[in-house]
């Protein structure tokens, strides 16, 4: 069964789809089977990923409501050498449609369910709001990965942040956990990055990643050539960054596995 992963932060630029697409890619280069779920209308982890959003016949939005099972409409290695079920603006009308169906929080749970045993990793990128999309991503999921900017107003966010997860704990999916928070863009110059930073490990202690993705131009670059950093240039601080953050998630997963056998 795979372990399914959201990517989420309510906060818009924190770097969710550039960790998404990033996480991916490098899970699948330490040999495990990797889907990406793009939840956000802007399509970004889609191009991003080398798909192009809109030339798509089908997307995620049609599997939301009930139009196309995810097997038809998921995308085979791309060339991050992960699987995908793409996005696009089509997306923005579920948010809507969704409120007139059956089951309408636990829809995507319910298609990839039917897709766990061919993964070792489900990831879904999500939008920057705590909508029907999001609230869908979070009853799927196992686990919220967190990213986040070390700056002044980053705490508020992930308090709010929290309070949200504890909701979807008590309403749709008790077992939801927080997989981890990741700093992003980390420029450990600035005295506020690093102020930030240390709150952050003495609130959440182990719940913080030990990898922290720099601030690399490399990153921003690469989805304009629609690949994934270690694809564009895996010598890069950040394609190595991520390599790294796949190899965290990898043990802590080997570490549940054998604790729970
Ligand atoms: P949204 O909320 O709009 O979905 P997001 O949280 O998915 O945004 P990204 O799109 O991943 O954030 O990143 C925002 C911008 O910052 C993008 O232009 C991206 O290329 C850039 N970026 C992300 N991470 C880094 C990094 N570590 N170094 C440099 N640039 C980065
Ligand atoms: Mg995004």
């Amino acid at each position: 069964m795979a372990r399914i992963l959201a990517v989420t932060n309510q906060k818009g630029g924190v770097g969710k789809t550039t960790t998404c697409v990033n996480l991916a890619a490098s899970l699948a280069a330490t040999k495990r089977r990797v889907l990406m779920v793009d939840m956000d209308p802007q399509g970004n982890a889609t191009m991003g990923s080398g798909v192009d959003k809109h030339s798509i016949e089908q997307s995620i939005y049609d599997v939301l409501v009930g139009e196309a099972k995810a097997n038809q409409v998921r995308i085979r290695q791309t060339p991050g050498g992960f699987d995908l079920i793409p996005s696009n603006a089509d997306l923005t009308a579920a948010e809507v449609e969704l409120f007139e169906l059956d089951n309408k929080e636990r829809r995507l749970k319910a298609e990839l369910e039917e897709l766990s045993a061919e993964y070792d990793y489900i990831l879904i990128d999500c939008p920057p709001s705590l909508n029907m999309l999001t609230v869908n991503a979070l009853a799927a999921a196992d686990g919220v990965v967190i990213p986040m900017q070390c700056e002044y107003y980053a705490l508020e966010g992930i308090s709010s942040l929290l309070n949200t997860i504890e909701q979807i704990r008590g309403a749709l999916n008790p077992d939801l956990r927080i997989e981890g928070i990741l700093r992003t863009m980390y420029d450990p110059r600035t005295s506020l990055a690093n102020e930030v930073s240390n709150q952050l490990t003495e609130h959440f202690d182990s719940l913080v990643y030990q990898t922290v993705i720099p601030r690399n131009i490399r990153l921003a670059e690469a989805p304009s050539h629609g690949l994934p950093a270690l694809m564009y240039d895996k010598q890069s601080r950040g394609a190595i960054a991520y390599l790294a953050l796949a190899g965290e998630l990898n043990r802590k997963q080997q570490q549940q596995t054998s604790l729970a056998s």
